[in-house]
């Protein structure tokens, strides 16, 4: 009887169904983890991986040469399948690479495993690619595909894998295994609604509370900046769209809405007293004092704005523009 020992937090169910499908040696031939990024989907497929292979009853073992070769990303076994840096794709040469291993044989007379992280980035004619060697699977050849979004994943491999999705961590229960690894209340308090229920996001933060007073301060600045008055946002655009076209333009553009737009969420939330799903709780009288001469329709409707600016962003449009007509609005 295998006795399974997966540091995860939160997903008890599919936790469960994986690990009985390899204690009763059911494995199936496709799996696709799917959901926001940081609910620890990936760390969660090096446990399920980890488990296929390890030869110890205390699964994993993490000292095992299967253990210890995955973690290095150097079982001879499993073909990782990724966007290369600087790609915007996984391409079909990289998928005909893979199949050429697959078809090798394994090494050890085991499993095979191709593992694929972003498989949204699957080029057409990779999916389709891969799409041949998952209608006709090898014996014991599992394939796991990750990814935060089913857009853009064809319909074709869709219908061949199971799909699994992963839901946010009750904020609860992270909260719970935050004070167990010693923050104090009111620190797993804040932490654990900062992540959202995405433990990935805040884990980083756990052992750092100088970078966790930073963040919180800079969201405290952002939220005076934006309701300053119309100079002073302006003056904030020509900082984060000065240098017009570059990436890093984009990048802190992308960045600057991102936060604005979970600060309005939150001020919606604190306007209409939930402040259970908050996600900045340390600045609620803040987030009270900003919502206070705006209606809920109005904050929606910025809300809505500000998704509106990030859809441009994805498309050619005048950075500052965009920028500007947004602030316009506060
Ligand atoms: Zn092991």
């Amino acid at each position: 009887m295998i006795k399974f020992n997966w540091q995860i937090i939160g997903h008890k169910p599919i936790i469960s169904y994986l690990q009985a499908m390899i204690s009763n040696n059911t494995l199936g031939h496709a799996y696709l983890f799917y959901g926001l990024n940081g609910l620890g989907k990936n760390t969660l497929a090096q446990y399920f991986i980890k488990s296929i292979y390890c030869c110890s009853n205390q699964s994993p073992c993490d000292s095992c040469a299967h253990c210890r070769q995955i973690v290095r990303q150097i079982h001879p076994d499993i073909i990782y399948l990724e966007c290369q840096p600087g790609k915007k794709n996984i391409t079909i040469e990289q998928v005909r690479e893979a199949r050429a291993k697959i078809h090798r044989g394994t090494f050890l007379n085991s499993h095979k495993i191709i593992f694929i992280r972003d498989a949204q980035t699957l080029s057409l004619a990779a999916a389709n690619g891969l799409l041949k060697i998952l209608e006709e699977p090898t014996a014991k050849t599992i394939f796991i595909f990750l990814t935060p979004t089913l857009k853009g994943i064809p319909e074709t491999i869709l219908s061949r894998v199971q799909v699994i999705k992963f839901l946010p961590v009750p904020l609860k229960e992270l909260e719970g295994y935050l004070i167990k690894k010693g923050l104090d209340k009111s620190q797993a308090y804040q932490l654990a609604h900062l992540s959202q229920g995405c433990p990935g996001r805040v884990l980083s933060l756990l052992g750092h509370s100088k970078l966790l007073a930073e963040y919180q301060h800079g969201q405290q600045i952002l939220l005076s900046q934006i309701s300053a008055d119309l100079n002073s946002r302006f003056a904030l655009v020509e900082k984060l769209a000065g240098q017009a076209k570059s990436e890093k333009s984009q990048q802190n553009a992308a960045q600057f809405l991102a936060q604005i737009s979970c600060l309005m969420r939150d001020a919606l939330l604190v306007k209409n007293l939930c402040f259970d799903k908050v996600t900045h709780v340390n600045l609620k009288s803040e987030l009270a004092n900003f919502s206070a001469p705006y209606s809920s329709l109005r904050l929606a409707a910025l809300l809505n704005r500000i998704k509106m600016t990030q859809r441009y962003l994805g498309q050619n449009v005048n950075l500052r523009l965009a920028l500007e007509n947004l602030v316009l609005e506060f």
